[in-house]
């Protein structure tokens, strides 16, 4: 039976995609990575070197402060050259570990992938017990590729009996497709890697979700899967924003409803991004920690892509080996264009500072729009898409007039930023930014 999630949008008409799933992933190895020691919203980390330290590709540099966080290693050798703090988004100061390579090869132009025996076969996994995996999850630095990057390992502690895994393959968010790419590259990487998380969890099966706009990675998928009939199954979706929102994904697979404030793991359910699904195959069968990731460079570059590099590889040297942007009106965004947030407006990308991160899918440059609000029309059109069903623009007043309680009582905090009713709005009115930062207020007053 098909379910359907309440609301989405369809925010494109899939052109924006071609624009960076026509190539191969390309590697790229800097000279310099800055490592950040916050690589999610909810996650602070302590740098474990000093300046002048010797690191190996893979050491352990940094470990979880808070709850939330994961540890954090070195994605080359080399020698820590500086340890910098750099305020955050919310202008926090974050240290951010320099290492320059002391072995550099700049001839990007030849470097290969070199597949490992996991990435070309289907591998016994009966030495992996649940125990060994968590613990290799929580080593390794595991979090999710796809969003909010919350550990890996607290999910799979869960003491909730797991019946469905769902491999979030969606990928519905404008322009993005380094998990398309991924799967077409590195299919055996991702069905072993979602092979360790149905043992981790002791569930029956996995169930990868696709969009209907992926039918070429449905049959690399499929072929995998079949060649040894495994617990996997292949769910094909209407391409529909945000079909990749966690609870929007129980709805449609599963025509379950996670409940208000609940996990899904409450009704039995874990949720990963493939991404996470072939770095934990990394981890497990390859040795790696979570050290690299694809990156989706694309818009308004010289040339669109999808680029394999260590995590902490400057924003600046991705633009540029993107070709830099076509636009002097450039909007960059770190992220998907519905959910990411803006990098830089205008100027030259050798001034942008960042560099990647574990939750990194993208970097999108687009034309940068004067975007001025005007009075609410009452339409209601932003209720008509919410797909946590709010009715946004109620919210948005109340956050206008700071009335934080008015705006909790009005469901703030179901809102999963994916920006759906922004986009609709006639009014141009910044709908999601004001009721996302309603609910962060929601949250800091509740902690208090
Ligand atoms: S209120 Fe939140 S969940 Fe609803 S459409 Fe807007 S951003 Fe999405
Ligand atoms: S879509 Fe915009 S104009 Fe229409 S009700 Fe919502 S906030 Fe008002």
């Amino acid at each position: 039976m098909r379910h359907y999630f309440h609301g989405g949008i369809h925010p494109s008409d899939g052109t924006d995609k071609l624009l960076s799933n026509q190539k191969p992933i390309r590697i790229y190895n800097p000279k310099t990575v800055e490592i950040s020691m916050k690589q999610s919203p909810g996650s602070v980390c302590e740098a474990i070197v000093k300046m002048g330290d010797r690191v190996s590709k893979g050491d352990l540099i940094g470990t979880p402060k808070s709850f939330g966080g994961a540890n954090i290693h070195a994605g080359i050798s080399g020698t820590v050259i500086d340890i910098k703090k750099h305020p955050d988004s919310s202008y926090k100061n974050v240290e951010i570990i320099v290492i320059e390579s002391d072995d550099y090869n700049d001839n990007n132009e030849d470097a290969i992938y070199s597949a490992r025996n996991y990435e070309e076969r289907i591998i016994d996994l009966s030495k992996y017990t649940k125990d060994i995996i968590i613990a290799k999850m929580k080593d390794g630095g595991l979090t999710g590729l796809g969003g909010a990057g919350f550990p890996s390992h607290i999910k799979y502690e869960t003491k909730e009996p797991i019946e469905y895994i769902l491999i979030n393959a969606a990928e519905c968010e404008p322009y993005l497709t380094c998990d398309h790419m991924l799967m077409m590259e590195h299919g055996y990487a991702i069905v072993n890697g979602i092979l360790l998380f149905i043992k981790a969890s002791g569930s029956k099966k996995a169930i990868i979700c696709l969009e209907d706009n992926k039918q070429d990675v449905a049959k690399v998928l499929e072929s995998i899967i079949a060649d040894k009939e495994l617990p996997i199954e292949i769910k094909i979706l209407p391409t529909r924003y945000p079909q990749g929102g966690e609870r929007q994904l129980v709805e449609a697979v599963l025509g379950m409803e996670v409940p208000a404030g609940k996990l899904p793991a409450s009704i039995g359910v874990i949720i990963n991004n493939v991404g996470t699904a072939k770095a934990l195959a990394d981890i497990v069968l390859g040795d790696e920690p979570l050290i690299s990731r694809v990156v989706t460079v694309t818009g308004k570059v010289k040339e669109q892509g999808n680029f394999l590099e260590p995590i902490g590889t400057r924003y600046s040297e991705l633009i540029e080996l993107a070709g830099g942007y076509t636009t002097t009106k450039s909007r960059l965004i770190g992220g998907g264009p519905m959910t990411g947030s803006v990098l830089q407006t205008g100027g030259n990308h050798e001034e942008l500072t960042g560099s990647v991160l574990k939750i990194s899918s993208g970097l999108i440059v687009l034309e940068d729009t004067p975007k001025d609000e005007s009075p609410c029309i009452r339409c209601g059109e932003c209720e008509r898409v919410c797909p946590a069903g709010l009715a946004p623009f109620k919210i948005d007043f109340a956050a206008i007039e700071d009335d934080i309680k008015l705006c909790d009582k009005l469901y703030a905090t179901e809102c999963i930023s994916c920006g759906s009713c922004s986009y609709v709005c006639p009014a141009k009115r910044e709908l999601a930014y004001r009721i996302t930062e309603a609910k962060t207020e929601i949250y800091r007053t509740r902690w208090q």
